[in-house]
């Protein structure tokens, strides 16, 4: 047993001044630590994982949601321990997915097995939303929808009698697929601390409805010219949001989805509790052609159509076989629809309109363009949320690019008169 402190201490493990790795270390007045996430980064070639904790000394995890930021490095506390995983069942499902991915993909040494993976799995404490659940003598937790991607959750958290709410990664925006964060079950005046993402810090996202009223005539300009529109797009989430998209505006041409973005719908397909509107979902699922042999594939390049496809940034995946045979087309289009990491091939191509293929650099010919079908909050709704709260509240800003967390860290405390801080990674606080 662990001698008696007075105060709650919390360690921030990385996502501190970037956008990945995330992970949150609590340490109740009675010792009782608590971990919120624990991701890699992999804006690098090389995977990055936070600072290390020793896993015998945890009393419980809570996984925010499936995204490779905030579960990548968890199986590295199951290499030697077993520790309750509190998670929604979606979470679990899609975090195994995403995490053998990266297992079997990585080019560089991953320090965890398959088998830690299934460790972890069978660790999995399923939450449901809106559930409190005493996970340590001192430390309740309730579970929050995060509007984030399909699975994904707050965590609200009363350590001894103060309250820390861990937004992780959440959107405030309305989209086809889900319904923004769930603040209305909050008590946002009564919270001592929020640990914020600020991912869009200095960025503002255009009208959702604009934007997906300019990517559907976009495509359906590529179709009316006969083209081929390749959609790459994350596997989880916004796969299943454009295909939600095309068909809340009756698109009547072909869709083709292929890669790991079947996977991923097969899981949702049987958790449709976690999605809007369950029926939407059901049919843009059902009119899209899942693609199941290499005839399939080629089909879909033989008429006009959308190929929804892995990866969202041209690391890999079935978008590159797409790729590599409409660019040369100046009636196709490569519509890319989540933000671009600076380094990686989507943004380049952005960047310069040219692509390597196996090390050749070619200019491709097809329209290329971005729309911005985010996730996250953008500043307007960041700006929203900070005003929520009352006056005094310690607000931490993490999952933000360092010199932009701090603009609006500075413009937060103004404004609302909040106590903003953004940490550095491995720094500890203490409140009582
Ligand atoms: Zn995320
Ligand atoms: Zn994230």
């Amino acid at each position: 047993m662990s001698m008696e402190q007075s105060s709650i201490r919390i360690k921030f493990l990385g996502g501190c001044g970037e956008v990945g790795r995330v992970g949150v270390l609590i340490e109740s007045p009675k010792g009782n630590k608590l971990l919120l996430d624990y991701g890699v980064s992999l804006t690098d070639e090389k995977p990055l994982f936070p600072e290390s904790i020793a896993p015998k000394e945890l009393c419980a995890i809570f996984l925010s949601h499936a995204h490779l930021d905030h579960s990548g490095a968890l199986p590295l506390i199951y290499t030697s321990r077993r520790v309750p995983l509190y998670t929604t069942t979606l979470t679990a499902k899609f975090s195994r997915l995403l995490i053998e991915d990266m297992l079997r993909l990585s080019g560089y040494y991953i320090p965890y097995e398959m088998a830690d993976v299934k460790t972890m799995m069978r660790s999995v404490v399923p939450v449901k939303y809106g559930e409190e659940i005493v996970i340590a003598e001192d430390i309740c937790l309730k579970v929050i929808n995060a509007g984030h991607i399909p699975g994904s959750a707050m965590a609200l958290l009363e350590v001894g009698d103060y309250t820390i709410l861990f937004t992780s990664d959440f959107n405030l925006i309305e989209t086809q697929l889900l319904p923004p964060a769930d603040l209305g079950s909050l008590d946002l005046k009564r919270v001592d601390m929020v640990i914020m993402e600020s991912t869009y810090a200095t960025t503002e996202h255009p009208e959702r409805k604009q934007c997906e009223k300019l990517f559907i005539s976009s495509i359906i300009e590529v179709m009316e010219e006969g083209g081929i529109a390749l959609v790459p797009a994350f596997s989880v989430g916004r796969s299943q949001e454009i295909l939600c998209i095309l068909e809340r505006y009756s698109f009547g041409y072909p869709i083709t989805l292929d890669g790991m973005a079947r996977v991923a719908s097969k899981i949702l397909l049987d958790h449709l509790e976690f999605v809007k509107d369950k029926e939407l979902l059901k049919r843009a699922l059902s009119n899209a052609r899942w693609v199941m042999t290499r005839g399939d594939r080629r089909r879909a390049l033989k008429s006009s159509g959308v190929i929804v496809s892995p990866a969202g940034m041209l690391k890999g995946g079935a978008a590159l076989y797409y790729l590599q045979r409409i660019y040369k087309d100046r009636r196709n289009a490569i519509f890319l629809v989540s933000y671009q990491i600076p380094g990686t091939p989507g943004r380049y191509l952005l960047e310069t309109g040219k692509f390597k293929f196996n090390d050749k650099e070619e200019k491709v010919k097809a329209k290329v363009a971005w729309f911005d079908f985010s996730s996250h909050s953008g500043r307007k709704e960041l700006l929203e949320f900070a005003s929520m709260l009352g006056s005094g509240v310690k607000l931490i800003l993490i999952h933000g690019e360092h010199e932009g967390s701090k603009a609006l860290a500075e413009e937060l405390s103004e404004l609302y008169d909040l106590d903003t801080y953004v940490p550095r990674m491995g720094e500890e606080l203490r409140v009582c």
